[in-house]
């Protein structure tokens, strides 16, 4: 057997669609483009969405049309993919780093308060592998400290929890289209909000800062391009058509690796109730004293592709040589970074492969 780590699933369709634009010669931002940011915003629940190159520039744009910048600090948990605090330091402010939930992956809410300060501007809540964060006590320090939240959505397309999707629940929400994610157009992001001002300051941003201003143009912000091509939005839009699906396979996938896994050295992952789990991604956590890089180099030779799920941000060597965190602030965060593991789930697997795989992770981690 050869199981990749991740494998996205492209069909004809989108094939057909992305031959079209190339032969209509209308290469970027065009109906597709629009097409997508309408689906999107009729999906998650919002106004606006805004359909942009990649998931790290929704999230980069996000805090610059916040108008964030040097002197501000920014929350954001110590444990996500690095994007997610770059694109904090892109603009010039201060990611502060909370810890998360042990098994949960989730900033710990408890955790948000006794780290804001009057520089605070924004809470960056990542909804890690799929599954919402905890969102109720998160919004109520939201409210009462009138500071917004930004939602880094990348792998959480289709969660939900308590019947809110993701990405509508803050001033601001960020979705990917990396090859890693549900669905894919190689690169790909798009923002949301319900902020009229926000979403027009986002799009002048995206391109060039340019604005029409009686009908004439003008460039009006140091922008960016960060634009969406057609034939990527024409990949995005058979798959979104797909996704309750997609995510309906991805489920059942997962809750058979959790009865195979279940009762075995690895902790595996939780979908409480009144959440609507993603399934981006399957994360166990290995016991402390298996050796987890002897491991992903065993599964390799069994031809299972596995690896980290995140990062402790403020462990890697930026972080730690910039600000010198006390990696003692963060001892979830941690055991997920030195023990985590991402093993392969999609929806081109079956229950043959997902029994391999279980068989061959109990078989090495067998301790004689
Ligand atoms: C994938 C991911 C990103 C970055 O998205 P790109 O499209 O690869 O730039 C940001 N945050 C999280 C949590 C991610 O998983």
């Amino acid at each position: 057997m050869n199981i990749a780590l991740a494998s996205p699933d492209i069909g004809e369709e989108e094939i057909d669609l992305v031959t079209k634009v190339l032969r209509s010669g209308m290469l970027i931002q065009g109906k597709y483009v629009a097409a997508l940011e309408e689906k999107i915003a009729t999906f998650v629940g919002v106004k606006h969405a805004i359909a942009v190159s990649n998931g790290t520039a929704t999230l980069h744009l996000i805090l610059m049309a916040m108008g964030i910048g040097p002197g501000d600090e920014v929350i954001v948990p110590a444990f996500s993919y690095v994007a997610s605090a770059n694109a904090v330091e892109l603009v010039g402010a201060r990611p502060i780093f909370v810890d998360i939930e042990h098994g949960y992956y989730n900033v710990n809410p408890h955790l948000i308060e006794e780290r804001l300060t009057e520089r605070t501007k924004a809470i960056m809540v990542v909804h890690e592998f799929g599954l919402a964060a905890n969102m109720n006590p998160i919004l109520e320090i939201s409210q009462r400290r009138n500071i917004p939240i930004i939602e880094d959505a990348a792998c959480a397309l289709g969660a939900a929890v308590h019947g809110r999707k993701t990405g509508s629940m803050g001033l601001a929400g960020s979705f990917s289209f990396h090859p890693r994610k549900a669905i894919t157009c190689g690169e790909g992001g798009v923002v949301t909000t319900n902020d009229d001002e926000l979403a027009e300051s986002i799009r002048v941003l995206r391109n060039h800062g340019i604005s029409y201003i009686n009908g004439k143009m003008d460039f009006i912000a140091a922008g960016l391009n960060y634009r969406m091509t057609d034939f990527q939005a024409a990949m995005i839009l058979p798959q979104l058509e797909r996704l309750p699906i997609i995510i309906e396979k991805r489920s059942v996938l997962a809750d058979q690796y959790s009865s195979l896994l279940s009762r075995t050295n690895f902790l595996l992952p939780i979908n409480p109730d009144g959440y609507i789990h993603s399934w981006q991604t399957f994360h166990i956590l290995l016991k402390k004293d298996l050796n987890r890089d002897k491991l992903i180099e065993k599964l390799v030779k069994c031809g299972i592709g596995t690896n980290y799920g995140a990062q402790c941000i403020p462990a890697t060597t930026y972080y730690q040589s910039k600000y010198r965190i006390d990696l003692g602030l963060f001892p979830c965060a941690m055991s997920a970074y030195e023990n985590g593991l991402a093993i392969p789930l999609y929806e081109k697997l079956n229950l043959g492969h997902i029994k391999y795989i279980s068989e061959q992770l109990i078989h090495h981690t067998h301790v004689a």
